[in-house]
């Protein structure tokens, strides 16, 4: 359920938000003027906020300058009776997402907080991602799925193959020895004088590309990075 914070100092406005939010399953909260609006957003508990402009002792241009100014990327709908097009250039220039004049349409502003609130989803979902894509020079690993792609194209790999292609690619640059190679990837005492390290850095070169991960003599591989 999205909480939304309405800034506005007319009563009867904030009640009237208030109650349409309500009622389309948003959590509002309501504060009447600018320092309230920023020590409530710092709180981190909101998903959007609706902002006046004209408020006492502080207007909400101030408001939005405070908070942009601190890294709080809260979605912001401006709802001000300020219709100029100079009053709009202003609002989006200092950091808000939208902006719409009074007198207003409830169901317009509603269909402008859906829209603000689907694009942060959507970030969200974007950043969960990032978190599970390991990816390197058109080489992207996903930890969840373990798809692989090289440059768009998918490709696959066996468990080894990607544990083994993870590894490189989390340390580029870096040189990994053998014995590190068969301790991390293969996980157990496996014969020192194999060369199942070589066979398998042979695979990824052929999946992923000959000129990755290249040999470095006596020491071990490295993932080429410069
Ligand atoms: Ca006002």
């Amino acid at each position: 359920m999205s909480r939304i914070l309405i800034v506005e100092d007319s009563l009867r406005v904030a009640a009237f938000l208030e109650k349409g939010l309500r009622a389309n399953g948003y959590t509002p909260t309501i504060v009447d003027n600018g320092n309230d609006a920023i020590a409530t957003a710092l709180s981190d508990q909101f998903d959007l906020m609706i902002l006046d402009l004209g408020l006492p002792t502080m207007d909400g241009l101030t408001v939005l300058d405070a908070l942009r100014g601190q890294g709080i990327a809260i979605a912001i709908i401006i709802l001000s009776a300020r219709h100029e097009v100079n009053d709009k250039v202003a609002g989006f220039e200092r950091g808000a997402d939208d902006y719409l004049t009074k007198p207003f349409r409830f169901e317009e502003l509603l269909m402008r907080i859906r829209v603000r609130l689907r694009d942060a989803r959507k970030i969200q979902a974007e950043l969960s991602t990032a978190a599970y894509l390991v990816d390197f020079r058109g080489i992207e690993l996903d930890l969840r799925s373990r798809d692989v792609r090289v440059d768009g194209q998918a490709v696959k790999l066996s468990a080894r193959e990607f544990i083994l292609a993870e590894t490189f690619l989390r340390h580029p640059g870096q040189i990994l020895s053998r014995e590190q190679l068969l301790d991390h990837v293969w996980g157990y005492d496996y014969d020192p004088g194999s060369n199942i390290v070589d066979v398998y850095v042979g695979y990824l070169r052929k999946k992923l590309g000959h000129h990755l991960i290249e040999t470095v003599r006596g020491m071990g591989y490295r993932l080429k990075y410069e």
